[in-house]
């Protein structure tokens, strides 16, 4: 059976090069980075190598970078590290209803410790305004977060807009670039943005490595305390073949961004195209230029999304659902819920998101296969109503 894996939003496997990259530094390269013997150099040298890679990936400069667990660690890092350090009465944050759970929950701390947040609404298509920010700030706004590009829909927000806002009125601004780095170009240099997010298994490095970009001259309290790492930002022994191999991945991405980028939205557009002529009533969730060249998240109005991802499961083809059943509890996805997306429309909604492995002969193999399968489930079942999620932090995607 052909395996045909089109869940690239919510993690891609380590490009060979990467782990042949990473390899040395589990077996002879073992040193500790803090060490001074020769060991240790070698270990300091490949950790320096690795941030000059990550920040040519992302256009900043190498001292900005932090390396951290991944994205959810560099979200929490910056947003613990600003709202903490505010003093009485800045306790008011801004963020979106539609930024990943990391941000949601991080938001929903602050609010359990008496902070407040004020969650932006966006419109049918993701979109958000940078009026509404502007309208959302008030004397005591301490930071602003708003994501660059979204997760589910692949809706790239206006972030530069929103980032000369929040540096005119001297707010710290906290873009979550996660879905970004590594598919559009992401330069931190020309943007008006004081922290940007990475990680690297968004783009074929291991799990569990990303970094935190941080604007020179930003004093911020670690959120792990602990030894001198990482300019005493962040405490522990450094990940060093996990930083090597991030490293890595974020040379190739940069290298290939180009042709890559517009020959995965190639594979994209074709696959849309195709579909809404073979399927009626599929309808395109998310904005359709201002979008990610990867991400297509599109209802087949009347067919349930969660059957559907089996029956592709079962022939070999992965993707992401924009529902999910779970503890006997129907949800559908808080960003879809945001959009104003009626429960039918929600519950049949699918996620494909392409990526640097996917061929030709991917998408002719799921475009055979799809329209039979949604003919059957539109046949055979009545979608069930669900409740639907607004501010939640139960996403159903990564
Ligand atoms: N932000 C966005 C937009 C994401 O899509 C993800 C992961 O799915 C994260 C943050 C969290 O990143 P990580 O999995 O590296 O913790």
């Amino acid at each position: 059976m052909k395996n045909v894996y089109l869940d690239n939003n919510a993690t891609t496997r380590v490009a060979p090069e990467v782990l042949e990259a990473m390899l040395p530094y589990f077996t002879e390269d073992y040193g500790n980075p803090s060490s001074v013997h020769k060991l240790g150099r070698t270990a300091r040298r490949a950790v320096d190598n690795a941030r000059a890679q990550v920040a040519a990936l992302v256009n900043c400069d190498p001292p900005e970078v932090i390396f951290t667990s991944g994205g959810s660690e560099a979200i929490n890092t910056a947003i613990k590290g600003i709202m903490t350090a505010a003093r009485e009465p800045e306790r008011h944050c801004i963020t979106t209803k539609v930024e990943h759970s990391a941000v949601i929950n991080c938001c929903r701390y602050l609010e359990g410790i008496g902070h407040d947040v004020a969650w932006l609404d966006v419109d049918a298509e993701g979109m958000l305004t940078p009026d509404a920010v502007e309208a959302a700030i008030t004397g005591k706004t301490a930071m602003i977060s708003v994501m660059y590009a979204n997760n589910e829909t692949g809706v790239i927000l206006p972030i530069r807009e929103i980032g000369e806002i929040a540096s005119r009125r001297g707010i710290p601004f906290l873009c979550d670039s996660v879905q970004a780095a590594g598919k559009i170009p992401v330069s931190f240099k020309d943007l008006p943005v004081d922290f940007l997010t990475v990680s690297g298994h968004k783009f074929h490095a291991p799990k569990g490595m990303g970094a935190l970009i941080v604007r020179k001259g930003i004093d911020l309290a670690p959120l792990i305390h602990g030894g001198s790492q990482e300019k005493r930002r962040r405490g522990g022994t450094e990940n060093v073949p996990g930083i090597v191999g991030f490293g890595a991945a974020c040379e190739i991405a940069r290298k290939k961004l180009e042709s890559e980028s517009s020959r995965i939205r190639t594979l994209r557009e074709r696959f849309e195209q195709r579909i809404m002529q073979l399927v009626p009533d599929v309808k395109l969730n998310g904005h359709p230029e201002k979008r990610l060249p990867n991400t297509s998240n599109l209802s087949f109005i009347g067919a349930n999304a969660e059957l559907l991802l089996t029956e592709l499961d079962r022939a070999g083809v992965s993707v992401s659902a924009g529902s999910a059943c779970t503890s006997g509890n129907r949800t559908i996805s808080h960003v879809l819920g945001a959009m104003g997306l009626d429960d039918t429309t929600a519950r049949s909604a699918i996620r494909f998101s392409f990526g640097r492995e996917n061929t030709d002969a991917d998408i002719d193999y799921v475009l055979e296969l799809l329209p039979e399968m949604i003919d059957k489930l539109r046949r055979k079942k009545k979608i069930k109503p669900c409740i639907t999620v607004t501010t939640g932090s139960n996403s159903v995607f990564d």
